[in-house]
């Protein structure tokens, strides 16, 4: 186990990246043999500093908030903790190291948002709700489906996974959308961010083993740009 912190291109906030597991292995066979148990996946397992959050946000003003900004963030929230609950179950169904390491990263971005939440004094209490239960009935649904389904294969786990981060990027851009307050903005972004390394790696982890994805919410066009570009460091990935 390595200790590294990562710093954001205006470095004024540094996070600090647990780097778990067997090391800066690039072994093709390895990684086809234990899918996400290599540096590629690991790298996306962080664990946020509030406080710095918290700091870089104060860069940015505070005003109320409009009621649909409100009802966003706390949808956010749950739906964080959504992909980090379905991401234990297939771990627990499977034994996946790519569930744990992308469960922990939905734990930093579940964290984030409570920043947030707590910035502007809402209630987000639900975030503290047991593994699978959800307030907003369509997070309970879509959590009620997915795990169904990811717990019939491994590679239906892994599709199951892949809808979940394009779900989660579709709501991330369409709340951007209705704020323009910075430090919302600046969270949302770095989810989005975080959302486009899972996409990859569920993706490349069907490729590598001889499938292919076809997106479900993204259009091609949306899902090409995102799978043809590169892994984005920084933020809390
Ligand atoms: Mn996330
Ligand atoms: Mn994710």
């Amino acid at each position: 186990m390595k200790i590294t912190a990562i710093c954001g291109a205006t470095a004024a906030i540094c996070i600090l990246a647990l780097v778990l597991g067997a090391g800066c292995t690039t072994d093709r066979q390895q990684e086809i043999a234990q899918p996400g148990g290599t540096a590629g996946e690991n790298s996306y397992t962080t664990v946020l500093d509030a406080g710095a959050l918290d700091a870089r946000l104060e860069q940015y003003p505070v005003s109320a908030l409009s009621a649909a900004e409100a009802l966003d963030i706390l949808y956010m929230q749950e739906e964080e903790k959504l992909a980090r609950d379905v991401y234990r179950v297939f771990s627990d169904a499977w034994g996946m190291q790519i569930f744990n390491n992308i469960g922990d990263a939905e734990q930093t971005h579940l964290d984030s948002v409570t920043v947030l939440i707590d910035r502007y004094g809402l209630d987000g209490a639900s975030a503290t709700a047991a593994p699978g239960v959800f307030d907003h009935a369509e997070l309970q649904a879509l959590y009620d489906d997915l795990t169904e389904t990811g717990q019939r294969s491994p590679e239906d786990a892994i599709r199951a996974a892949a809808l979940v981060e394009e779900t989660d990027i579709v709501d991330l851009r369409d709340a951007m959308s209705r704020t323009d307050k910075e430090d919302v903005r600046y969270v949302y972004d770095n989810l989005k961010r975080g959302s486009e390394n899972h996409l990859r790696a569920f993706v490349r982890i069907l490729e590598q083993q001889g499938g292919s994805y076809a997106p479900v919410i993204l259009t091609p066009a949306e899902y090409t740009e995102i799978i043809t570009t590169a892994v984005r460091p920084g933020g809390f990935t």
